[in-house]
This record gives structure tokens, C-alpha cells and sequence, in this order.
């Protein structure tokens, strides 16, 4: 995932690499100026807040690979749409949110 990430589009930004023998990180930030609400496909342009979104990537070389990702939340303005809030997507393919292990 994290070699389409880098490579989709130059919206993302790298804020971080962190690694050692076992295990590398990368700290990234979609840089979108907009999202596409994903029930009404509206098109917002006001951001409600950040989160933080941990990762888990499949491994470079036996090394375990986290992505920690700075998402955004984001308002759908649309009156007609029950979606106040809603999350971006992120431009991979069906990433595996990692639960909080133990
Ligand atoms: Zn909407």
C-alpha cells in the first residue's frame, strides 16, 4: 500500500520516516483541498478536524511497515444529506485499520 500511496498522486506528504531492523514507519498527510462526500457525492471544501489513522502495510523486505495518517474530517453542507461529518478516503485500496493490540 505504501508504494501506491507514494506514488498515486503528489497530494501526500511525507512527514516522517522512522525505521530500524524489524520495522519502518512512515508518518504521512493527504494534502487534499477538497472531499467527495461519500453518500451525497457533494463536493466539500470546509475541513471539521484532524485525526490520527494508524496502518498496518504489508511488510518491505520482512520488515513490518505502519503508516500513521494524518487524516481529515470534513463538513457535507448539503441540506438534503443526513451526512453532517465524514472522513476522507484515503487513495489506496481497502487499507486494514489496525485495532489497538491487547
Ligand atoms: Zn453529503
Amino acid at each position: 500500500m505504501i508504494n501506491s500511496i507514494l506514488h498515486h498522486d503528489d497530494n501526500i506528504n511525507i512527514l516522517g520516516i522512522s525505521e530500524d531492523s524489524h520495522h519502518i514507519i512512515f508518518i504521512i498527510e493527504p494534502q487534499t483541498q477538497t472531499a467527495i462526500c461519500p453518500v451525497c457525492h457533494h463536493e466539500s471544501h470546509r475541513q471539521h478536524s484532524k485525526y490520527m489513522r494508524i496502518v498496518q502495510d504489508l511488510p518491505i523486505n520482512d520488515r513490518e511497515v505502519t503508516l500513521f495518517i494524518h487524516s481529515h474530517k470534513w463538513f457535507c453542507d448539503q441540506n438534503d444529506c443526513d451526512t453532517k461529518v465524514f472522513t476522507e478516503r484515503i487513495p489506496c485500496s481497502n487499507p486494514t485499520v489496525v485495532k489497538h493490540k491487547g
